[in-house]
């Protein structure tokens, strides 16, 4: 008895209590769950916004003066929640006020990282209207990274359009100023209560909003990595190309012994070649010229599991696809070993080297630290840009905020 009753449905959300789903058998979920497919599943309710229920705070919150935000510190009023299991798929969507979950301490999620998350943000407009910014990049993401660590999968359309409300229902929240927005970070979780190591019977996805300030309130300011060898991120064949939780809390250390040496991220290498994959949570673009042609080159990783697909990083190469190679720039997704990149410097090739994030859009680099020399990214000392990644703000931002028409802006 004791081992099919961890198979009972469990409310994460106290306030989100429905009545128990009629002629329920334990032993059929419990069939069901162990014989449960993807193909399976996509039988099972899909997420339906018309039976979206809204809940309202009766204790709204004050807000945070926007010159005094702190990234993800503080939260808007309300959340989107919506309840999955494997016997009747997605529940009626529900936004309540912001509040805790409560989870059985078997809670799958706890013990096996039944985990994933998005980062996108809402923006206001000079007319006061809402944006979001490629949303259907991040649902086809998160999609990605649920159905990887089986967890159910979402109609990312209807996502987008609950997400849509939440924002509009909390858009007090967001400062018109330019550079702020509200982040806002979908999460699901498997939510099962058991220590056995199989696929979630029940999940729980949730939406919930930060407001932010800008990234670099008094302008660019470049950063210094230190390429690291000695730990690997991600490798081909992984998991490090999806937005799993159980990728980032093992970032943490390395993170702390470079900031020790006064670097403010590793450049993460991969393998005997010394690839050059990533930064941190940003992927990494690198500006340089040909040594034989002297063409200019815009390079990032190609994806190939070592890197995250960051929605970012397609939109810095698809500008440039279409920007910058009528100037006669060479856009490539190709592998690039640290040595490329430092033989460059060398040479005086190297012209600028860039993250790129929702977070920062871009943040430009200043110098890598590279088995123990700096190579230098080609900045002069009082310049905190290049000016491959000013513009691609200017674009970028220009569309986020609808002072450009384009297909990416997602009016709400
Ligand atoms: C989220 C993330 C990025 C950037 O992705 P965007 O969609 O551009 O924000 C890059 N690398 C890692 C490891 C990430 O988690």
């Amino acid at each position: 008895m004791n081992s099919l009753r961890q198979f009972t449905r469990r409310k994460a959300l106290q306030s989100l209590a429905v009545p128990p789903s009629q002629g329920f058998s334990t032993i059929r979920l419990w069939q069901r769950h162990f014989n449960s497919t993807p193909a399976v599943a996509s039988r099972l309710a899909g997420i339906d916004p018309s039976k979206l229920t809204v809940t309202k705070t009766s204790s709204p919150k004050e807000l945070t003066p926007a010159k005094d935000l702190v990234f993800g510190k503080t939260f808007t009023d309300h959340m989107l929640a919506i309840e999955w299991s494997a016997s009747n798929g997605w529940d009626a969507p529900r936004i309540v006020p912001y509040q805790n979950l409560s989870l059985d301490p078997s809670a799958c999620v706890f013990h096996y990282a039944f985990e994933c998350f998005e980062g996108m943000k809402a923006y206001k407009d000079n007319n006061g209207q809402i944006r979001l910014f490629r949303p259907d990049k991040n649902m086809e993401r998160l999609n990605k990274s649920s159905s990887r660590i089986a967890l159910p999968t979402v109609d990312g359309e209807a996502l987008t359009q609950l997400v849509g409300e939440l924002v509009k229902l909390d858009s007090r929240f967001i400062p018109s100023a330019r550079g702020y927005s509200l982040y806002l970070r979908p999460t699901m979780i498997g939510t099962q209560s058991t220590l056995g190591v199989g696929p979630p019977g029940s999940a729980l996805l949730f939406v919930i909003a930060s407001p932010v300030g800008p990234y670099y309130p008094t302008g660019f300011k470049a950063i210094s990595l230190e390429a690291t060898d000695y730990a690997v991120r991600a490798w081909p064949g992984g998991v490090g190309d999806k937005k799993l939780g159980a990728n980032y809390a093992p970032c943490i250390v390395p993170q702390l012994s470079a900031a020790s040496r006064g670097f403010q991220q590793n450049l993460w290498l991969f393998g005997e070649e010394e690839y050059v994959t990533e930064v941190g949570t940003m992927n990494l673009f690198i500006a340089l010229k040909n040594k034989e042609t002297g063409q200019k080159e815009l390079v990032t990783a190609p994806l190939d599991g070592t890197i995250l697909e960051g929605v970012t990083r397609d939109s810095v190469l698809g500008l440039a696809r279409e920007r910058l190679a009528p100037n006669g720039w060479t856009v490539s997704e190709r592998k690039i070993r640290m040595s490329e990149v430092a033989e460059a410097a060398d040479e005086g090739r190297l012209i600028e080297v860039f993250g790129s994030g929702t977070a920062a859009i871009v943040s430009p680099v200043r110098n890598i630290s590279y088995k123990g020399k700096m190579v230098d990214c080609g900045l002069k000392e009082d310049e905190e840009a290049g000016e491959i990644a000013s513009q691609m703000k200017n674009w970028i931002e220009g569309i986020q905020y609808g002072d450009e028409d384009h297909k990416w802006s997602y009016v709400l």
